[in-house]
Order: C-alpha cells, then structure tokens, then sequence
C-alpha cells in the first residue's frame, strides 16, 4: 500500500474509529492496571503448590501460544460468522493502519488501533479463560486453576506489551532493546500485505509458526 493511501487511511481511522473522549494512556492504564491486578489476585490464591501443579505454568504457555497463532491465523485474517469484529479490528483497521513501509504510531491516541479494546479483553476473558480455569478447578486443583489465569493473562499482557513495542518509534529506547528488535523484524514481514495471510502468525515468540512451517525470517 502506498504511504499516501496508509495516511489517508489513519485519518479516516481517527475520524471514524477513535471517539473524542479517547485516551491512549488510559487505555494502556485499563490494559496493564486491571490486567496486573488480575494477575497478582490469582497468585495470592495459591497454596501449598506440589511440585507437578507448577507444570501448569509450562503447558499454558504452549496452549496460549498455539492460540495466539491459531486465532491470528483463523479469525484475525479470516471472516469467521460470530466474529466479524475480530477479522475487522485486524485484516481491515490494524494492517492497513501499520504496513511493513509504516510500522510506527504517530502518538498514544494511534495506541487505539494496537491495543485489544477493553470490551474484546472482557469477552476473551469470560468466553474463553473463565470456563478452562473452571474446568480445571474441577478437574485437576484449584491451585492449577489459579496458575492458569496467573499465566494466560500474564501472556496477554506480554503480547500486548511486544506488539505496542514493534509499532513504537524506531527511536524509541524500548523498540531498541535487541530482542525488541528481532521479534519486530518477523511481525513487520507479517504486516507485509502481500505475506499477511501466509507467514509469522506468532506475534510474541514464534514457536508455532516454526511448528507449522510459517516462519519467515526478512533477510536484514
Ligand atoms: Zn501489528
Ligand atoms: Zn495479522
């Protein structure tokens, strides 16, 4: 996409997506606040874990993993019925706002079209890691329940953390940090339009795309 039509359309996003009242530093307060809070109230519940619960750290990172890549891949790129708002946020606002040409935010009010809205954060949350952990209160322990939540929202937090950092300013001291640096090189290929919907669906550590033969390393 040319840079005029990548600046015509944030001007349209801004006008049409991002309301009045909007404020980035509030959305990345809703973000990391709520969200480190929740994660600090589930490792005060755990008691007296035994040493196989603590696998319960390793095996959510895998799962989560393999959902980041599972949900780029299907719904983000791929209109999918009941989650029409996922495909629009990613395919049609969020890869034509940033491409490969034009990674970085102008200002904390762009953080609109990086960070998940708090309502997608909540529905994430009650549809899909509230019944797991359920279930694994009930199945395995509470304790393996907790360290779930602790670990998948813990993630959460880490992927919304790289992905704002790939689309900071190059000279920014955080897009600086080396493994900043590598991890952005494969997203800023993913935000290629031609490769989009073919290579590096991992947005944080690209364990699965590796896994599935999706991996594709930029030449620098
Ligand atoms: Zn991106
Ligand atoms: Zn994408």
């Amino acid at each position: 996409m040319a840079a005029e039509s990548v600046a015509a359309f944030r001007a349209q996003y801004r006008r049409e997506h991002v309301p009045a009242g909007y404020r980035g530093w509030r959305h990345l307060l809703f973000t990391f606040g709520i969200g480190g809070a929740a994660v600090a109230g589930a490792i005060l519940q755990l008691e007296q874990v035994r040493p196989l619960e603590w696998l319960a750290i390793p095996l959510t990172f895998i799962y989560t993993n393999f959902a980041e890549y599972w949900g780029h891949r299907g719904p983000m790129h791929h209109l999918k019925r009941g989650l029409r708002p996922v495909y629009e946020r990613h395919t049609r606002q969020h890869h034509r706002f940033f491409t490969d040409q034009r990674m970085e935010l102008d200002g904390l009010g762009d953080l609109r079209a990086v960070l998940f809205p708090p309502v997608l954060m909540i529905f994430f949350f009650t549809a899909f890691a509230l019944p797991l952990g359920l279930a694994l209160a009930w199945a395995a322990s509470p304790n393996v329940a907790w360290l779930y939540i602790a670990t998948s929202l813990g993630y959460f937090l880490n992927y919304e953390f790289l992905h704002m950092a790939y689309h900071l300013p190059a000279s920014h001291p955080v897009a600086r940090w080396p493994l900043i640096g590598r991890l952005k090189r494969l997203h800023q290929a993913h935000h290629d339009p031609s490769l989009m919907a073919r290579c590096n669906f991992n947005i944080t550590y690209p364990i699965f795309d590796a896994v599935f033969g999706t991996l594709h390393r930029p030449r620098r």
